[in-house]
């Protein structure tokens, strides 16, 4: 993160997502005092705990690779250390553990010993791989998913148990019609870079608990401050360059110098702006994702930290289960559905059901599950087709003013790490721009 320096300008950032929080965090060590502004009566945005039916929970569950360097950074400036599992997953007969695995040969290794997938899959997996690493990750920028995994020549069980719930979710958006060119950056910084890179950090309580208040305490020991439950209604360009920030709950508007707007194409909708959004939240979209949390005995887990299972029906892609029993929730399975897909005809208990019934198969005994809760989020993600895209103008409409978000990174898919790296990286540019 940048070095300390004399503040210049005064900046409002609209949203305390992840986003919002890593670029107001490094402009305040930066030396400069940003004041944040988040509508709802916490920060963390589409990463947080949320009170459901009386009890806190994540809004959905959350999987942070060690392969993801903007996480990584952020987290060693605020002092915050994950615990890491080895990425391991099974799921009817196949899977993939990089247990006791080190570097890219054992990577490899660990490709080429996958149980479940035969000789012709394996080989083609690691094929498609050496593919990519040769053409140094880059891909067309028209071709979706689905198109690359045919020109690799990939076997339809590959893609079935290894391609396709992979992508899901890591992009959010059906193979069909998500851009390679976004899933490519992700399998260089994990699959392309050895074991390491793939190991999973663990939070050890909830999202909020675990990482949004560490972000948040040293926001405002470096300076910064955090106003939740101030929704920004406008935005005016000033004749003098300023800005005019209209809140909600305030009579008086706030004067800015720089506004960064950090949040999702489908909010600027409700902000008076000066300019016009509509065509960038066009051509972002939006992608729902659920998470079926499921109550157990304490004494029930997963053999693995991931398991993928069937989806609720049978033309859905497979999904993933995670055990929670390393946040503090033993005996809770969340699970993952990913993208508009059928699952979304079922209503929530039907799905609870089906995700119980398709478990119990895969771990191959009866269960009872005490409780179930669906957390549905319509307005999960972007979609990242190859036409979600924003241009560094786009990026900066007028003089003074940002967009930020996940969705605003150049190359990698609407994550986490996506969120903070563009955070970081808007940090360096509104220093560049103020010298
Ligand atoms: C269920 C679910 C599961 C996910 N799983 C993963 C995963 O496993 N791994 C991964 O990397 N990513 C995952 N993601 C995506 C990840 O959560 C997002 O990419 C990331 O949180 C986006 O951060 P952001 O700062 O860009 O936006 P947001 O988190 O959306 O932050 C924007 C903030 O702005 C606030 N806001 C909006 N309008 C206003 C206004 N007018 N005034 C003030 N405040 C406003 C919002 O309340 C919000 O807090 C998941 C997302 C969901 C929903």
């Amino acid at each position: 993160m940048a070095g300390a320096r004399a503040s210049r300008r005064s900046i409002a950032i609209v949203g305390a997502g992840w986003s919002g929080l890593a670029c107001a965090l490094s402009l305040a060590r930066a030396g400069y005092a940003p004041v944040v502004f988040e509508s709802a009566p916490e920060p963390g945005g589409r990463a947080r705990r949320a009170k459901i039916d009386g009890t806190f929970r994540d809004n959905g569950q959350h999987l942070i690779l060690a392969g993801c360097q903007a996480l990584t950074t952020l987290f060693e400036a605020i002092g915050l250390s994950l615990p890491r599992a080895p990425f391991a997953f099974k799921g009817d007969g196949r899977g993939l553990s990089l247990v006791n695995r080190r570097g890219r040969f054992g990577l490899v290794l660990a490709l080429c010993r996958a149980p479940g997938f035969n000789m012709k899959e394996r080989w083609a997996l690691v094929r498609a791989l050496l593919v990519l690493q040769r053409r140094r990750w880059q891909v067309s920028e028209a071709q979706t998913v689905a198109q690359w995994l045919k020109t690799q020549q990939q076997p339809p069980a590959l893609i079935k148990h290894f391609w396709a719930p992979l992508a899901l979710a890591i992009l959010n958006t059906p193979i069909e019609v998500a851009a390679m060119s976004r899933l490519a950056p992700v399998l260089r910084d994990t699959l392309g870079r050895g074991a390491a890179a793939l190991e999973i950090l663990q939070p050890t309580a909830d999202l909020s608990a675990s990482v949004v208040t560490a972000m948040v305490r040293d926001l405002e020991a470096q300076g910064g401050q955090m106003h939740c439950g101030q929704r920004v209604t406008g935005v005016r360009a000033l004749p003098d360059g300023r800005h005019a920030l209209s809140l909600q709950h305030a009579q008086m508007p706030t004067m800015v110098d720089d506004v960064v707007l950090a949040v999702p194409p489908w909010s600027l909708a409700h902000i008076d702006l000066p300019f016009d959004p509509t065509l960038l939240i066009e051509a972002f979209g939006v992608q729902p994702i659920a998470t079926v949390y499921l109550g157990f005995e304490d004494s029930v887990h997963l053999p693995t930290p991931l398991m993928q299972l069937a989806g609720p029906t049978e033309a859905d892609a497979r999904i993933w289960a995670m055990d929670r029993a390393h946040c503090g929730e033993p005996g809770v399975i969340a699970l993952s559905l990913s993208a508009d897909g059928p699952w979304t005809q079922l209503d929530h208990d039907q799905l609870a059901q089906q995700c119980l019934r398709q478990l119990e198969a895969s771990l191959a005994t009866r269960l009872h599950a005490h409780w179930h809760k669906v957390v549905m989020v319509h307005k999960a993600t972007p979609s990242m087709t190859p036409q979600a895209k924003i241009s560094a103008a786009h990026r900066h409409p007028l003089p003074g003013l940002w967009l930020l978000g996940d969705w605003t990174h150049p190359v990698y898919p609407a994550t986490l790490e996506a969120a903070v790296a563009a955070g970081l990286a808007l940090t360096e540019e509104i220093i560049a721009s103020d010298s």
